[in-house]
């Protein structure tokens, strides 16, 4: 069922890592951060506050929202959502830009509603869906990370269960069952689409 390594004409090196809550994104992301700097990982702007060990301008750009309007007003912003209703998130568009001119591969990590926003933009782009290895998992997790009360839990997997029937409109999909093994996937991936003039 999946993952399909085989590269899909006309993508680009401009991949989106996108999926449902508490699946790991964020997990994988770091892990990519951590062993593969050959890899723009793009850093968001956001409006919610830093948690601890969060550095500004390494997890993100933590801004106000006066500073977030700014950006859009600016065109600064290649895709920005306001994530469980709460915050708004953006990826700004500039370092994203260098980093293929300099013929990079640059990984979003981002909610649903940007990675359509991405594909409009770009249609070009490479838009890969983080599975968790079944529901039940995805609920443990959530529960487990212990981060969110009763009802935000609820809430979430809800969002979750949309999120999750997006998967078709997404070019690979990538199961997390480990996390190092999911990102070796990611990162084959963007090898696909690495060469020169790709
Ligand atoms: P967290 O606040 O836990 O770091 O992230 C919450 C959600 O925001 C995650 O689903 C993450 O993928 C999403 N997110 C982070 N940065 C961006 C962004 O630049 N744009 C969009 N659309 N979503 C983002």
């Amino acid at each position: 069922r999946f993952p399909v390594h085989v590269p899909r004409a006309g993508r680009s090196r401009l991949l989106v890592l996108a999926g449902p809550t508490a699946v790991g994104k964020g997990t994988v992301a770091a892990h990519i951060r951590a062993h593969h700097p050959q890899i723009h990982l793009s850093v968001s702007a956001t409006t919610r506050s830093p948690r601890p060990g969060e550095v500004d301008g390494v997890h993100y750009f933590f801004v106000d929202d006066a500073e977030f309007d700014r950006l859009i007003a600016q065109g600064e912003l290649l895709e920005h959502a306001t994530v469980h209703n709460r915050y708004r998130y953006g990826t700004p568009r500039g370092p994203v830009d260098a980093a293929l001119a300099e013929g990079r591969t640059v990984l979003l990590e981002i909610d649903l509603q940007g990675a359509r926003q991405v594909r409009a933009a770009e249609p070009s782009a490479t838009l890969v869906f983080l599975l968790p290895p079944s529901w039940d998992e995805l609920v443990n997790r959530l529960v487990g990370r212990g981060t969110e009360d009763a009802e935000e839990r609820a809430r979430r997997l809800r969002t979750a269960k949309a999120e999750l029937a997006a998967q078709n409109e997404f070019d690979y999909l990538v199961v997390n069952e480990d996390v190092a093994t999911a990102a070796q996937e990611v990162v084959d991936l963007t090898a696909a689409f690495a060469r020169p003039g790709s």
